[in-house]
């Protein structure tokens, strides 16, 4: 490759160009800086690994030296811009020869591997896209639709929804979301948030908790599945094939209507390790913001664990919040800066407790 042409030089000192006669090679470019005409001019060589292109809708622009800031330009129809590129971008061996070069085997693997790619593609982008489309206040309306769905035929406990509300709000569960609490008369240990604010907790697991700071556990932990939007994350995923349309023309009201239908799905929705890890940590700073021990938390999953066994465990708190070992001990762990924090007993608490026992 031998071409020669001139271009404007930009020694990276004066803002104004030079005339500088370039020269092509293999390994990169040779600037003769001056009039073309000045023979005696000096040469000063760019080896093409230290260059690098940059296009705009007229122009090449090639810097030469990082250090020194210096770089030519020219015109993109100037016919040596083609060699440029060519240098600085070699052209990757064409797809389409390379694919008719591969056996059968090959391109049945290509092909498995793009549906594979389209599916992972509808699986991760779907909730990824929802969750920026789909703001709270949209959430929170959308979770109302959900919940009144699935109360359908529940037989709510309107005194100790009233009860554990007013336990709820004395912690401050979130400043976006309103926690809404339905207490349900139904003996499995059980408990989900549902996108948007409203949790669900069954009469099963109050019966089952210990003391009033196991139920600011369970709460800080459901409201940060809330907080966190797990819970609308989950709910985009499992739905996420039928979304898929709705999310591409930005159709909220569709993405809404598919998630009512999809609601069922909460009351046994499991969540990943992380988010449960991540659900009791923002759970226990809840805890230690109103004074409660952070270690609350790891009580109320040994409570779980130990009563466990004899419920069903098919839509019990256990099966889609595991209290697997490796939670309690990150719970543990995650409890010891705040050993010397302050706690405090709180009378309202207390007595709505009672009131609940
Ligand atoms: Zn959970």
């Amino acid at each position: 490759m031998e071409v020669l042409n001139s271009v404007q030089y930009f020694d990276g000192l004066q803002a104004s160009p030079q005339l500088a006669l370039l020269h092509i090679s293999e390994a990169g470019f040779s600037l003769q800086v001056g009039p073309i005409w000045n023979a005696g001019a000096p040469v000063l060589y760019f080896p093409k690994a230290e260059c690098s292109l940059q296009k705009t809708d007229h122009q090449l622009i090639v810097f030469l030296n990082k250090k020194t800031g210096a770089y030519f330009t020219v015109d993109t129809h100037d016919p040596i811009a083609v060699a440029i590129i060519q240098l600085l971008q070699p052209v990757e061996k064409s797809f389409a020869t390379s694919l008719f070069k591969l056996n059968a085997f090959s391109l049945l693997l290509i092909v498995l591997l793009l549906f594979s790619g389209v599916y992972w593609g509808i699986a991760t982008v779907v909730p990824w896209a929802g969750l920026k489309i789909i703001k709270p206040e949209t959430e929170t309306e959308l979770g109302q639709k959900m919940h009144e769905a699935m109360m359908g035929d529940a037989s709510v406990d309107k005194r100790k929804t009233a009860l554990v509300q007013s336990f709820a709000n004395s912690l401050e569960l979130s400043k976006i979301y309103p926690i809404k609490i339905t207490v349900v008369k139904n003996q499995e240990v059980n408990a989900y948030a549902i996108p948007g604010g409203n949790i669900v907790v069954y009469t099963g697991i109050l019966r089952t908790m210990q003391s009033p700071d196991e139920l600011a556990a369970l709460l800080g932990h459901e409201a940060a599945h809330i907080t966190e939007r797990h819970s609308l994350r989950s709910v985009l995923r499992s739905a996420a094939t039928g979304l898929m349309i709705s999310v591409i023309f930005n159709d909220v009201s569709g993405i809404l209507s598919i998630l009512v239908e999809n609601a069922e799905g909460l009351r046994s929705m499991q969540f990943s390790r992380s988010m449960e890890e991540n659900a009791d940590e923002v759970g226990m700073k809840v805890l230690v913001k109103n004074k409660i021990h952070p270690l609350a938390m790891k009580k109320l999953m040994l409570t779980l664990k130990d009563n466990a066994p004899e419920m069903p465990t098919v839509l019990s708190f256990m099966s889609t919040h595991p209290a697997t070992d490796d939670r309690i001990k990150h719970a543990e762990s995650f409890a010891i800066p705040y050993k010397n924090s302050s706690f405090a007993a709180n009378p309202l608490r207390d007595s709505i407790w009672r009131e609940l026992k």
